[in-house]
């Protein structure tokens, strides 16, 4: 609606200069906004007809005091009525502003994930660099089966930059990508993300403000075009069969209708995992998914993972730093340690390995670089 509006507007003055996205109308806007009341479309509608009206009206006798007023106003709307004058009338009048139902969730079974022998992810040659800092050098990683791998390396090794890179969430210099199959070198995230590469990021990125089913809906309907949405009055919504699974298996299942600030952050860890799965999903990327629960949380969370992984045959990424989840969840083990590939294998190839050189948790110290892959880097910023 606003962008209409702003289209049309365009069309009603003639003429658009800068100034009209200056600070001054985006400030009134959030003081229109304010005044109204936050969470309904009538209430900002009065917020700026009472700002606008009153401010013409006093034009005359207060325009060198009107921008200190609306100052003051501001302040007083946040200290006395923070909800907004509508909401806050309405309430006085006994029909508070109602939170919109929470959509209804059902399960969409996808096909399987794997079709085929085609490998699923190929990354060749990757090389990134954030100005002179090399942070990836030549990575080449391939995902070929539904398998659950675990990518491991102290901090600061590149591991969320590959990741990033693996689902188009930041670019890089040299080196191919493609999924399923499908050259995707340069697309962006949301193009990934139509592929069917989903992605659980280090902190988690959940709604805080929206229950569990809306951030679930979001997630889910996110492939859609913004035009499916116009018109659109039912809100039910399916999410894919892993989404379920961990509504099923954990405590999120008996907290659909919490706002996800609520939430403890495990079950805020699981809800990111499960808006990875609710949209389409054929390739899962996670990153640290158990960072911040305790050891049996985490062994929890392998076995949970590992049954998602056996039931859907979703190939699973994840990356880790606990030994104890990685020997618990893992069918193979990708070492990297300051931008290379030092080892790669099953858990107990890679314990040989990289015996004597510090693979785990680096303690934010970046661990010891291997034999070889010692070079010019900035200090590792801790994660
Ligand atoms: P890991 O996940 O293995 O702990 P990261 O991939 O987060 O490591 O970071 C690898 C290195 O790249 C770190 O030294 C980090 O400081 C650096 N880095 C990450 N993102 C940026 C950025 N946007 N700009 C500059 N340096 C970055
Ligand atoms: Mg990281």
């Amino acid at each position: 609606l606003a962008g209409l509006a702003g289209a049309l507007y365009v069309h009603r003055t003639g003429f658009v200069s800068p100034g009209i996205f200056g600070l001054t109308l985006a400030t009134n806007i959030v003081l229109w906004t304010l005044i109204g009341g936050r969470g309904t479309v009538v209430g900002p509608v009065i917020g700026t007809l009472v700002i606008n009206f009153t401010s013409a009206a006093l034009a005359d006798v207060w325009l060198q005091y009107w921008v200190l007023a609306t100052g003051v106003v501001f302040v007083a709307a946040a200290e006395l009525v923070p909800e907004g004058l509508v909401p806050r009338l309405l309430r006085l009048v006994g029909r508070p502003v109602r939170r919109p139902a929470d959509p209804m969730l059902s399960v969409r079974v996808d096909p399987p994930a794997v079709d085929g022998d085609r490998a699923l992810l190929v990354a060749d040659g990757i090389d990134k660099a954030f100005g002179s800092f090399v942070v990836l050098d030549g990575i080449s990683i391939s995902i070929e089966r539904a398998e659950l791998r675990c990518l491991i390396g102290p901090n600061g090794a590149g591991k969320s930059t590959l990741l990033d890179i693996l689902c188009g969430q930041q670019g890089h210099q040299r080196g191919v990508i493609s999924v399923f199959g499908e050259d995707v070198t340069g697309r962006r995230g949301w193009q990934f993300a139509r592929c069917g590469v989903s992605r659980k990021f280090q902190a988690p990125h959940v709604i805080d403000s929206l229950s569990v089913a809306e951030n679930l809906a979001i997630a889910a309907w996110g492939p859609r075009s913004a035009a499916w949405f116009l018109g659109r009055t039912d809100l039910s919504v399916g999410i894919g069969e892993g989404a379920a699974k961990i509504l099923e298996r954990t405590t999120l299942g008996d907290r659909c209708d919490v706002t996800a600030g609520a939430l403890s952050h495990g079950e805020k860890q699981w809800l990111e995992i499960a808006m990875a799965l609710a949209a389409p999903c054929r390739l899962l990327l996670l990153d640290e998914p158990t960072a911040g629960l305790t050891a049996a949380e985490s062994l929890d969370a392998a076995a949970l993972l590992r049954d998602l992984h056996a039931e859907l045959a979703l190939p699973i990424v994840i990356v880790e730093h606990d030994m104890s989840f990685i020997r618990a969840a893992a069918d193979r083990v990708t070492v990297l340690a300051r931008g290379e590939l030092i080892a790669d294998g099953t858990v107990a190839d890679v314990e040989v390995a990289t015996a004597g050189r510090t693979v785990d948790r680096g303690g934010g110290g970046g661990g010891t670089p291997p034999a070889g892959c010692a070079r010019a880097t900035a200090p590792p910023r801790s994660t």
